[in-house]
């Protein structure tokens, strides 16, 4: 058997889709691919440093199950979750560019109590925090709350430092909100951004952001907006490519800064 490389100390870059990962993959150097469960990871070298690329697939489960899996094999430093986003913020531009200063999940959500025929209310429904304690959530009152998990302050600071490089939109530090839904009712969207103060929305963020808290690995979610509903933007899957380039530069000025 080929003696295992040793990656303890990279950098670990996700993408959920094919085109969210692979512009990322076709850059690094030395590249062995390993494939396990709905992941691919590759292994490689960029500018010298070892950093893994992980297609972790769509959704929470797979960037939970791809990120826990990761960091158990590879041993990252730090953690890069990016991809394309929706926008919540009419303020945002398809192109432009989130760096989640905080990421949340917003599909843990508890309703309010209502008899039989007495129908659903979505926007009485509260934030439920599923690691406020080992107790129930259901029952907790304390777990009536909004976990956010913060960004690492050196990787948001590489982020930052990299701004002017991207061309295609803006850079902004915002709240990225994570859940298995994709919002289409423009009410529901201004509830999360007035509640949560999201400006986009995706599906894995908030699920990467978790295991790396429960691991310590340093974290950041990158997003670009492929779409945004609240100013008419219409999906452009070519951002992908955009978001990949420029974190490729944050993950350089990372890099760098470790040196
Ligand atoms: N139109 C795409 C949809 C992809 S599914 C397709 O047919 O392939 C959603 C993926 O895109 C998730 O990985 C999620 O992180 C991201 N995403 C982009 N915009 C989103 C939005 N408005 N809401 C939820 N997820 C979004």
């Amino acid at each position: 058997m080929q003696e295992k490389r040793d990656t303890s100390g990279c950098i670990m870059i996700q993408g959920p889709m094919p085109i969210e990962a692979e512009r990322l993959a076709a850059r690094l150097e030395n590249v062995e691919r390993e494939e396990t469960g709905n992941f691919i990871y590759y292994i490689g070298t960029l500018a010298g440093h070892t950093v893994v690329v992980a297609k972790t697939s769509k959704g929470m489960e797979n960037a939970a199950a791809a990120t826990a899996v990761g960091i158990e094999r590879y041993r990252p430093a730090a953690v890069i979750n990016q991809g394309t986003a929706g926008g919540h913020d009419p303020a945002l531009q398809v192109g432009d560019i989130v760096l989640g200063a905080r990421v949340t999940n917003i599909g843990n959500l508890k309703t309010a109590d209502r008899p039989a025929g007495a129908g659903s209310d979505p926007f009485a429904w509260k934030p439920m925090d599923v690691m406020a304690s080992e107790g129930s959530a259901g029952e907790d009152k304390n777990a009536e709350r909004i976990r956010c998990y913060e960004a690492d302050s050196a990787l948001l600071a590489a982020g930052r430092s990299v701004k002017d490089r991207y061309t295609r939109g803006r850079v902004v530090e915002g709240v990225i909100g994570s859940a298995n839904v994709w919002n289409n009712e423009l009410d529901r969207i201004a509830w999360f951004h007035q509640r949560y103060g999201t400006s986009v929305e995706e599906m894995e963020g908030a699920a990467a952001a978790q295991i790396c808290a429960a691991y310590g690995v340093p974290f950041l979610c990158v997003r670009v907006l492929s779409n945004n509903k609240t100013n008419g933007g219409a999906y452009d899957p070519t951002t992908a490519a955009d978001c990949q380039r420029f974190v490729l530069e944050l993950a350089a000025a990372y890099l760098r800064r470790e040196a």
